[in-house]
């Protein structure tokens, strides 16, 4: 049993929650929908199960633009919680910087490599991935094909 307990924070301190044990994956993102989402030039999201997460203060908002995909964030000061893929069941991905002691999650790869910005260079020697990271269920698809409107 492994007994690691972090903790997660947004910005204001409304919303507050704990993660147990080890995350099973941690990646750089360089996609454009992420970027936007999280206003950063890239993002690090932590994989962990659902059943390692829970909420100890307050309650998120959440917004789905891409049909399957729900992102969550504090409704008082924007801070990115996370997300869940329809198309990832089981695995719930958490915004680096909602952590609190986001040192201690490095990085494994980058995903979506190739949506990288030109300015952005690495020195690390991680595998470089243009698409997703992890492995999806074919069934749901990808969220490009997803789109609607
Ligand atoms: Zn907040």
């Amino acid at each position: 049993m492994n007994d690691r307990v972090e903790t997660g924070s947004c910005f204001c301190g409304a919303i507050a929650a704990e993660l147990r044990g080890e995350p099973f994956w941690i990646t750089y993102d360089h996609d454009d929908d992420c970027r936007r989402a999280t206003g950063g030039p890239l993002t690090v999201w932590i994989g962990v199960r659902p059943a390692q997460f829970r909420f100890t203060r307050g309650t998120p908002k959440t917004f789905s633009k891409t049909p399957g995909v729900t992102r969550s964030f504090c409704a008082d000061c924007g801070t990115s919680i996370g997300y869940r893929d329809d198309g990832t069941a089981n695995e719930l991905y958490l915004s680096i910087g909602f952590m609190d002691a986001p040192e201690r999650f490095p990085p494994q790869a980058h995903a979506f490599w190739r949506q990288r910005l030109p300015w952005v260079v690495f020195a690390d020697n991680l595998p470089c991935i243009d698409g997703y990271s992890r492995e999806r269920d074919p069934a749901v698809g990808y969220p490009i094909d997803r789109k609607c409107g």
